[in-house]
């Protein structure tokens, strides 16, 4: 019996509809996987700080490091600012256990509509470089001495940040259908993308079966709209893969069904596993809302804690309940978010 000790944070909004949904999912794929997934439950985001005024407790971060991942819903309130329920919980995990890639898959579903003419399947994985680039916190407002007011922002690409990311995208690139797409905008920004398009090109030779093609970004969210298809893997900075990820899962369908992982590929600390989307108030308490991408995530949890055979047999699950017509109104359907996840646990046990 493998035993992995989860910590289980279910936020806010429909955090605590999804997350339910995919708890009850794991719980039998790990009976039927002869897995012991032990859930500890931490009650942070919006409401914890409405009690206490911070995100999570002071010491959440040494809490959270003696578990093996982290299976998060979403935190976010319209009564909250966004910079501080992401500077007060999400952005410090991520950094503090070096989850330096972010990673989301694209696929088309049988049984969900793309809001494109989708000519061919999508099956594409977007890595995001998670910890620095334009995300840094130096700079500023410029008062004096300057002709006008004025704020500047630095990006900070490192060697080691941009090499990493680029050995992550192209294992899996090699993994797969050997391409690798990488994001660049080293036209209008001088300095730090030639840098990270050398560091990419660099760590990619090394790689002989993976062909690397270095895109402009602008042009590459078109090509994420025109052809999605063409894509096997996609590696950008912190900004851009942001950016292209949000794209990328709209192309398929709903944010709802999108999943995420923030990696820490050495396992040297807990990753952790979130969907796409966020506390969606206006449908919170609903019973609306879609578990797929909470579901997805717990896929790639289970994947990452190394039991591909549990990860695969609960994707099959939730592809084969959207297949046979259920699915939520966000996908065109009627279930109610308890009603898709009963149609979710009838596939794991019919594909046992
Ligand atoms: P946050 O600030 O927490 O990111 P948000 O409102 O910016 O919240 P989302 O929560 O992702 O962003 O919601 C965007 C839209 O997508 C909303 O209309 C929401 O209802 C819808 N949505 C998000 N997640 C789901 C889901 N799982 N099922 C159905 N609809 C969803
Ligand atoms: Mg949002």
């Amino acid at each position: 019996m493998s035993t992995h000790k989860i910590a289980v944070i279910p936020g806010d909004g429909i955090g605590n509809e999804v997350v339910p949904a995919a708890i009850d999912c794991l719980e039998r794929i790990a009976e039927l996987h002869s897995l012991d997934l032990e859930f500890t439950y931490f009650g942070w985001g919006c409401e914890y700080y409405a009690r206490h005024g911070r995100m999570m407790a002071e010491d959440g971060l040494e809490q959270l490091a003696v578990h093996d991942a982290i299976f998060l819903g979403a935190v976010g309130s319209p009564e909250v600012p966004d910079a501080e329920s992401l500077w007060g919980l999400l952005i410090p995990i991520r950094r503090e256990f070096q989850q330096y890639i972010n990673l989301r898959p694209v696929k088309t579903l049988d049984g969900v509509a793309s809001p494109l003419a989708v000519k061919n399947p999508i099956d594409l994985l977007i890595v995001r470089e998670n910890n620095e680039g334009e995300y840094s916190e130096i700079g500023g407002r410029m008062y004096r001495g300057l002709p006008e007011e004025s704020a500047m922002q630095t990006t900070v690409f490192t060697r080691l940040g941009v090499l990493r990311a680029a050995h992550y995208a192209a294992r899996l690139a090699d993994s797969r259908r050997g391409q690798l797409t990488s994001a660049t905008k080293s036209n209008g920004i001088v300095h730090t993308m030639p840098f990270w398009d050398e560091v990419v090109a660099e760590t990619v030779r090394e790689y002989p079966e993976v062909t690397l093609t270095s895109e402009l970004v602008d042009a590459l969210a078109a090509h994420l709209v025109l052809k999605p298809w063409t894509f096997d893997v996609i590696v950008a900075s912190n900004l851009f893969g942001d950016i292209l990820s949000d794209l990328g899962s709209s192309v398929t369908g709903s944010i709802g069904l999108a999943p995420s992982a923030n990696l820490n590929p050495e396992g040297d600390f807990p990753s952790l596993f979130e969907p796409v989307h966020g506390s969606a108030p206006d449908i919170a308490g609903k019973g609306l809302a879609n578990p797929v991408g909470q579901i997805w995530s717990g896929a790639m949890m289970l994947e990452h804690l190394g039991h591909p055979e549990a990860a695969a047999h609960l994707q099959a699950a939730f592809e084969s309940a959207l297949r046979d017509g259920f699915g939520t109104r966000d996908v065109g359907g009627t279930s109610s978010t308890s009603e898709f996840t009963a149609a979710v646990l009838t596939a794991i046990n019919t594909l046992a």
